[in-house]
C-alpha cells in the first residue's frame, strides 16, 4: 500500500469552476514528489487539498489506509510552507523557529533541544539569535523551512517556496532543500512552475495542465520519454523544438528540407501516411554539419547567445523557428546558412491530432 493515496480526486470551486479533474496518485514514503505546470493548472489547489486548507470535492485521500478528507491540518500531520512565508520580525530566528511549540504550551527545554537540533540540520545554528532583518533571503527562506519541520511532520508541503528570492539564492537552495530532504526523510510535496526546480529536485514530477496529470514520472523518464507535446514542451531549457507537418511518401518536410521517416516511423508508417504529425527535436541533441544516416537540415541563422557553457543558436529553416545548443567554440555567425543533423534517436514524433507520442 502507498503512503499516501490520491484516488480520483476533483475539485469544483463554489463558483463552479472545475480546477483539479479526477486527479491519480501513489505517493512512497519518503518520495520528493514536484507538481509542475504553468500557472492556473492547478498545483497549488491540489496541494492545499492535501494539506487540508481546501475541501475535496470528491474522491478520497488517504494516509496509510485511512481516509483523511474531513480531517483538518493538524490532525494529517502535515506542515506547509508557503511561498510567502512572514518571519515574526520582532523576534529572533530562536524565537521564530520555537513559536509554534512555545503556543502549543512545550516544555521550554524540550522547544531548546528541537530549536538547537533544527537549526543543525538547516544550518542556523550560528544565527539563532538573529532579527530576519540582519539575515539574507536564502537563510529566512531556512528558518521558514525551519518552523514547519520543528513539528517532526512526516508529510512536508511546500508551495514555490523559492520565489521569493533571486536568482543565485534559488540554485542555492535547490541543493539545501535536497539535503534537508535527505536528512529527515520527510515526504515532501513540493509545487513549483519552474521545471529546473523540478528536474534538479524530484524523485517524481508530476506535470499538470489545465486541471489535469499530463505526465508521472521521474526526471530522467520525462526528458527522454515525454508522451505528449505539451511535456516534451514543458520539460528542458530552452524547449523541444517542433515543426508541424504532413507525411508525405514516407517524407517530412522542415522548410525546404526533406527527412525520410519511414525508419523512424516503423510500423506506424501507413497510419500516419498523408497525416499531420508535429516533428520534435531537443535544442541540445543536434550535431553540426551533415551526418549520414541523421535528418539533416539546413537553414539560416537569426541570432546566436553566447552563454559561456553553451551557445544557442536561434535558426530561421524556411519559416520554421527552431534553437540549437551548441558548444560555444562553434558558434556560427549572423545570416550564415549552416547545415546540422539530427540524430535518428533524438527525433520525437507526436500524432497531430491528439498531441500523443507516436510509439
Ligand atoms: P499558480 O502557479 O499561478 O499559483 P496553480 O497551478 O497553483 O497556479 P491554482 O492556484 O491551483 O493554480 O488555480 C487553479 C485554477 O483554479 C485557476 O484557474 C484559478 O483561477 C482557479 N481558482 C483558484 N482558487 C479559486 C477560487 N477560490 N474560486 C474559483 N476559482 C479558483
Amino acid at each position: 500500500m502507498a503512503y499516501l493515496t490520491l484516488k480520483n480526486i476533483n475539485k469544483i470551486y463554489p463558483n463552479g469552476f472545475h480546477a483539479v479533474h479526477n486527479f491519480n496518485l501513489d505517493i512512497e514514503k519518503g518520495e520528493f514528489i514536484i507538481f509542475v505546470g504553468p500557472s492556473g493548472c492547478g498545483k497549488s489547489t491540489t496541494l492545499r487539498m492535501i494539506a487540508g486548507l481546501e475541501d475535496i470535492s470528491n474522491g478520497d485521500f488517504l494516509i496509510g489506509d485511512t481516509r483523511v478528507n474531513e480531517k483538518g491540518p493538524r490532525e494529517r500531520g502535515i506542515a506547509m510552507v508557503f511561498q510567502s512565508y512572514a518571519l515574526y520580525p520582532q523576534m529572533t530566528v530562536y524565537d521564530n523557529l520555537g513559536f509554534g511549540l512555545n503556543l502549543q504550551g512545550v516544555d521550554e527545554d524540550v522547544i531548546e533541544e528541537k530549536v538547537k537540533s533544527v537549526a543543525k540540520i538547516l544550518g542556523l545554528t550560528e544565527y539563532l539569535d538573529r532579527l530576519p532583518k540582519a539575515l539574507s533571503g536564502g537563510q529566512r527562506q531556512r528558518v521558514a523551512v525551519g518552523r514547519a519541520l520543528i513539528r517532526h511532520v512526516n508529510i512536508l508541503l511546500m508551495d514555490e517556496p523559492l520565489s521569493n528570492l533571486d536568482a543565485k539564492q534559488r540554485v542555492t537552495m535547490r541543493s539545501e532543500i535536497t539535503q534537508i530532504h535527505e536528512k529527515t526523510g520527510a515526504t515532501t510535496i513540493y509545487v513549483t512552475h519552474d521545471q529546473t526546480e523540478a528536474m534538479t529536485m524530484a524523485d517524481r514530477i508530476v506535470v499538470m495542465k489545465e486541471g489535469y496529470i499530463q505526465q508521472v514520472g521521474s526526471p530522467y523518464d520525462l526528458y527522454f520519454n515525454p508522451v505528449n507535446v505539451f511535456v516534451a514542451g514543458f520539460i528542458g531549457e530552452p524547449p523541444m523544438n517542433f515543426a508541424r507537418g504532413v507525411v508525405n511518401g514516407g517524407k517530412f518536410k522542415i522548410g525546404s528540407n526533406t527527412i525520410d521517416l519511414t525508419g523512424k516511423l516503423g510500423k506506424n508508417a501507413k497510419k500516419y501516411e498523408g497525416k499531420e504529425i508535429v516533428f520534435g527535436f531537443r535544442p541540445e541533441s543536434v550535431v553540426l554539419g551533415a551526418v549520414d544516416g541523421a535528418a539533416q537540415v539546413k537553414g539560416t541563422v537569426e541570432l546566436t547567445e553566447l552563454l559561456g557553457d553553451n551557445t544557442n543558436v536561434y535558426m530561421d529553416i524556411q519559416g520554421v523557428k527552431s534553437i540549437l545548443k551548441i558548444d560555444p567554440h562553434d558558434t556560427p555567425k549572423t545570416d550564415a546558412d549552416i547545415v546540422f543533423s539530427i540524430p535518428q534517436e533524438s527525433i520525437y514524433l507526436f500524432d497531430g491530432e491528439t498531441e500523443f507520442v507516436i510509439k
